[in-house]
Protein backbone atom coordinates (compact mmCIF):
# COMPACT_ATOMS: atom_id res chain seq x y z
CA UNK A 1 0.00 0.00 0.00
CA UNK A 2 1.08 3.16 -0.94
CA UNK A 3 0.40 6.22 1.79
CA UNK A 4 -1.04 9.02 0.04
CA UNK A 5 -2.06 10.75 2.71
CA UNK A 6 -2.03 10.39 6.72
CA UNK A 7 -4.19 13.33 8.84
CA UNK A 8 -4.97 13.27 12.79
CA UNK A 9 -8.12 13.41 13.42
CA UNK A 10 -9.33 13.19 16.98
CA UNK A 11 -8.42 12.27 20.43
CA UNK A 12 -10.32 11.38 23.18
CA UNK A 13 -11.23 8.94 26.14
CA UNK A 14 -14.39 8.38 25.04
CA UNK A 15 -15.31 5.20 22.81
CA UNK A 16 -18.99 7.29 21.73
CA UNK A 17 -16.97 10.30 20.44
CA UNK A 18 -14.74 8.05 18.26
CA UNK A 19 -15.74 9.07 14.70
CA UNK A 20 -18.71 8.11 13.06
CA UNK A 21 -17.60 7.13 9.25
CA UNK A 22 -17.70 3.43 8.84
CA UNK A 23 -14.11 3.27 8.23
CA UNK A 24 -12.50 -0.12 8.69
CA UNK A 25 -10.44 -0.06 11.60
CA UNK A 26 -6.82 -1.27 13.02
CA UNK A 27 -5.69 -0.35 16.76
CA UNK A 28 -2.16 -0.20 17.89
CA UNK A 29 -1.37 -1.16 21.19
CA UNK A 30 1.45 -2.56 23.59
CA UNK A 31 3.31 -1.73 26.76
CA UNK A 32 4.80 1.63 26.94
CA UNK A 33 7.81 2.00 25.57
CA UNK A 34 7.10 -0.89 23.22
CA UNK A 35 8.06 1.16 20.03
CA UNK A 36 4.40 2.18 19.15
CA UNK A 37 4.75 6.00 17.91
CA UNK A 38 7.72 4.61 15.95
CA UNK A 39 6.03 2.11 14.33
CA UNK A 40 3.17 4.15 13.37
CA UNK A 41 5.52 7.23 12.15
CA UNK A 42 7.45 4.62 10.15
CA UNK A 43 4.58 2.65 8.44
CA UNK A 44 2.98 6.10 7.77
CA UNK A 45 6.38 7.84 6.00
CA UNK A 46 5.97 10.50 8.62
CA UNK A 47 8.06 11.51 11.27
CA UNK A 48 5.72 12.80 14.24
CA UNK A 49 2.17 11.77 13.27
CA UNK A 50 2.56 9.85 16.41
CA UNK A 51 4.14 11.75 19.24
CA UNK A 52 7.48 9.77 19.89
CA UNK A 53 6.69 9.87 24.04
CA UNK A 54 8.32 12.07 26.27
CA UNK A 55 7.05 10.28 29.21
CA UNK A 56 5.85 6.81 28.96
CA UNK A 57 2.21 6.35 30.13
CA UNK A 58 1.43 10.41 29.96
CA UNK A 59 -0.90 9.50 26.51
CA UNK A 60 -3.71 8.19 27.78
CA UNK A 61 -5.92 8.64 24.81
CA UNK A 62 -7.60 6.97 22.00
CA UNK A 63 -5.89 8.57 19.09
CA UNK A 64 -7.27 8.37 15.32
CA UNK A 65 -5.75 8.70 12.18
CA UNK A 66 -6.82 9.10 8.72
CA UNK A 67 -5.17 7.03 5.82
CA UNK A 68 -5.71 8.00 2.53
CA UNK A 69 -9.04 8.77 3.25
CA UNK A 70 -9.95 4.93 3.80
CA UNK A 71 -9.03 3.31 6.99
CA UNK A 72 -8.55 4.44 10.59
CA UNK A 73 -5.25 3.84 12.43
CA UNK A 74 -5.85 4.24 15.91
CA UNK A 75 -3.12 4.79 18.51
CA UNK A 76 -4.12 3.72 22.12
CA UNK A 77 -2.40 4.23 24.85
CA UNK A 78 0.64 2.01 26.10
CA UNK A 79 -0.07 -0.57 28.96
CA UNK A 80 1.63 -1.89 32.07
CA UNK A 81 3.57 1.43 33.12
CA UNK A 82 4.40 1.31 36.92
CA UNK A 83 4.09 4.47 37.50
CA UNK A 84 0.18 4.95 36.28
CA UNK A 85 -1.83 5.27 39.85
CA UNK A 86 -3.95 2.00 40.47
CA UNK A 87 -7.35 4.68 40.33
CA UNK A 88 -5.75 5.65 37.04
CA UNK A 89 -4.62 2.55 36.10
CA UNK A 90 -9.00 1.23 36.84
CA UNK A 91 -9.87 4.12 34.61
CA UNK A 92 -7.58 3.39 31.62
CA UNK A 93 -8.45 -0.40 31.69
CA UNK A 94 -12.15 0.88 31.30
CA UNK A 95 -12.05 3.28 28.26
CA UNK A 96 -10.02 0.55 26.85
CA UNK A 97 -12.06 -2.35 27.48
CA UNK A 98 -15.23 0.08 25.94
CA UNK A 99 -13.23 0.77 23.15
CA UNK A 100 -12.40 -2.59 21.95
CA UNK A 101 -16.31 -3.63 23.11
CA UNK A 102 -18.13 -1.13 21.14
CA UNK A 103 -15.88 -0.38 18.18
CA UNK A 104 -17.85 -2.00 15.66
CA UNK A 105 -15.50 -1.13 12.89
CA UNK A 106 -12.50 -2.26 14.60
CA UNK A 107 -10.85 -4.93 11.78
CA UNK A 108 -8.12 -5.81 14.06
CA UNK A 109 -5.68 -5.13 17.12
CA UNK A 110 -1.99 -5.01 16.58
CA UNK A 111 -0.52 -6.00 20.36
CA UNK A 112 3.07 -5.00 20.00
CA UNK A 113 6.24 -6.75 21.69
CA UNK A 114 9.52 -5.91 21.88
CA UNK A 115 11.55 -8.29 20.07
CA UNK A 116 14.19 -8.42 22.98
CA UNK A 117 12.42 -9.95 25.62
CA UNK A 118 11.03 -13.26 26.70
CA UNK A 119 6.94 -13.46 26.88
CA UNK A 120 6.03 -10.73 29.22
CA UNK A 121 2.57 -11.81 31.38
CA UNK A 122 0.67 -8.18 30.64
CA UNK A 123 1.02 -8.92 26.57
CA UNK A 124 -0.17 -12.55 27.30
CA UNK A 125 -2.74 -11.75 29.39
CA UNK A 126 -3.42 -9.03 26.74
CA UNK A 127 -3.96 -11.01 23.95
CA UNK A 128 -6.20 -13.39 25.88
CA UNK A 129 -8.49 -10.83 26.50
CA UNK A 130 -8.44 -10.17 22.96
CA UNK A 131 -9.34 -13.42 21.84
CA UNK A 132 -11.83 -14.12 24.65
CA UNK A 133 -13.77 -11.11 23.43
CA UNK A 134 -13.59 -12.21 19.54
CA UNK A 135 -11.55 -9.13 18.55
CA UNK A 136 -8.37 -10.61 15.76
CA UNK A 137 -5.47 -9.25 16.10
CA UNK A 138 -1.82 -9.56 14.65
CA UNK A 139 1.38 -9.32 16.59
CA UNK A 140 4.34 -6.99 15.69
CA UNK A 141 7.67 -7.71 17.23
CA UNK A 142 9.65 -4.39 17.36
CA UNK A 143 13.07 -3.13 17.51
CA UNK A 144 14.08 -6.22 15.22
CA UNK A 145 17.27 -4.15 14.46
CA UNK A 146 18.68 -4.24 18.22
CA UNK A 147 19.16 -8.76 18.10
CA UNK A 148 21.29 -9.68 15.18
CA UNK A 149 19.53 -12.39 12.79
CA UNK A 150 19.90 -15.68 14.66
CA UNK A 151 19.11 -14.55 18.16
CA UNK A 152 16.12 -12.86 16.43
CA UNK A 153 14.78 -16.10 14.64
CA UNK A 154 15.05 -17.45 18.39
CA UNK A 155 13.32 -14.71 19.99
CA UNK A 156 10.61 -15.37 17.65
CA UNK A 157 10.51 -19.02 17.82
CA UNK A 158 10.58 -18.88 21.77
CA UNK A 159 7.11 -16.23 21.69
CA UNK A 160 5.60 -18.91 18.94
CA UNK A 161 6.08 -21.61 20.99
CA UNK A 162 5.08 -19.95 23.97
CA UNK A 163 1.61 -19.03 22.24
CA UNK A 164 0.83 -22.63 21.27
CA UNK A 165 0.73 -23.27 24.69
CA UNK A 166 -2.74 -22.09 24.40
CA UNK A 167 -3.82 -21.22 21.14
CA UNK A 168 -4.18 -23.62 18.67
CA UNK A 169 -2.96 -21.67 15.76
CA UNK A 170 -0.43 -18.74 15.90
CA UNK A 171 -2.28 -14.98 14.89
CA UNK A 172 -0.44 -13.30 11.74
CA UNK A 173 2.99 -11.51 13.53
CA UNK A 174 4.93 -9.18 11.46
CA UNK A 175 8.75 -8.23 12.15
CA UNK A 176 9.64 -4.44 12.26
CA UNK A 177 12.78 -2.25 13.13
CA UNK A 178 11.26 1.82 13.06
CA UNK A 179 14.98 2.89 13.06
CA UNK A 180 15.95 0.31 9.89
CA UNK A 181 12.41 0.50 7.99
CA UNK A 182 11.35 -2.91 8.36
CA UNK A 183 8.64 -4.53 8.16
CA UNK A 184 6.41 -1.45 6.73
CA UNK A 185 5.37 -3.26 3.39
CA UNK A 186 4.81 -6.45 5.17
CA UNK A 187 2.03 -4.69 7.30
CA UNK A 188 0.64 -2.44 5.13
CA UNK A 189 -0.27 -4.97 2.67
CA UNK A 190 -2.01 -7.08 5.38
CA UNK A 191 -3.98 -4.01 6.53
CA UNK A 192 -4.77 -3.63 2.57
CA UNK A 193 -5.33 -7.39 1.76
CA UNK A 194 -7.82 -7.19 4.60
CA UNK A 195 -9.52 -4.02 3.50
CA UNK A 196 -10.01 -5.12 0.06
CA UNK A 197 -11.91 -8.36 1.34
CA UNK A 198 -14.04 -6.38 3.62
CA UNK A 199 -14.71 -4.75 0.47
CA UNK A 200 -15.47 -7.37 -1.89
CA UNK A 201 -17.66 -8.84 0.92
CA UNK A 202 -19.86 -5.54 1.34
CA UNK A 203 -19.81 -5.81 -2.99
CA UNK A 204 -21.28 -9.56 -2.33
P1 LIG B 1 6.10 4.13 22.60
O1 LIG B 1 6.15 4.58 24.03
O2 LIG B 1 5.64 2.70 22.51
O3 LIG B 1 5.33 5.03 21.69
O4 LIG B 1 7.62 4.07 22.09
P2 LIG B 1 8.48 5.11 21.23
O5 LIG B 1 8.15 5.02 19.80
O6 LIG B 1 8.40 6.44 21.90
O7 LIG B 1 9.92 4.46 21.41
C1 LIG B 1 10.49 4.21 22.68
C2 LIG B 1 12.01 4.21 22.54
O8 LIG B 1 12.43 3.13 21.73
C3 LIG B 1 12.54 5.48 21.89
O9 LIG B 1 13.76 5.81 22.49
C4 LIG B 1 12.75 5.06 20.43
O10 LIG B 1 13.76 5.80 19.79
C5 LIG B 1 13.16 3.60 20.59
N1 LIG B 1 12.75 2.80 19.42
C6 LIG B 1 11.52 2.73 18.89
N2 LIG B 1 11.50 1.91 17.80
C7 LIG B 1 12.78 1.47 17.64
C8 LIG B 1 13.41 0.59 16.68
O11 LIG B 1 12.81 0.05 15.75
N3 LIG B 1 14.74 0.36 16.86
C9 LIG B 1 15.45 0.91 17.88
N4 LIG B 1 16.74 0.61 17.97
N5 LIG B 1 14.89 1.76 18.78
C10 LIG B 1 13.57 2.03 18.67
Amino acid sequence: MKIKSADFVVSNSDVAKCPKQPLPEYAFIGRSNVGKSSLINMLTNRKSLAKISGRPGKTQLINHFIINNNWFLVDLPGYGYARVSKTSKKKFQKFITNYFEQRTQLVSAFVLVDIRHKPQPIDLEFMQYLGESGIPFGIIFTKVDKLKPKAMDRHVQEYCEELLKTWEELPPYFITSSSKKIGQEEVLSFIEETNNEIEALRNN
